[in-house]
């Protein structure tokens, strides 16, 4: 069986809502340099949807959601699901 991100893969639809201004953030694809300057999990939050943890052990897909109104940005990881 497969595994992968179920975001990169289309299988789930992410609402998320921009905290400032409450418009719907974008998804800006996958950060690859999330091993930067920074801590790399200072920011992020785990997308916690229950059907999504089956595979709790592997490293979570970072992505980089944007909000187009006022740029606000934050890191969040998606736990690999079997495709
Ligand atoms: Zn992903
Ligand atoms: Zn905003």
């Amino acid at each position: 069986m497969e595994c992968g991100c179920p975001v990169c893969n289309g299988l789930a639809v992410t609402d998320r809502v921009c905290p400032e201004c409450g418009e719907t953030m974008e998804d800006g694809g996958m950060v690859e340099d999330y091993y930067g300057p920074y801590s790399p999990y200072d920011d992020m939050d785990l997308y916690e949807q229950p059907e999504f943890w089956e595979m709790a052990d592997e490293a979570p897909c970072v992505h980089l959601f944007t909000c187009p109104k006022c740029g606000y940005d934050e890191r969040v990881g998606f736990r690999s699901v079997v495709m």
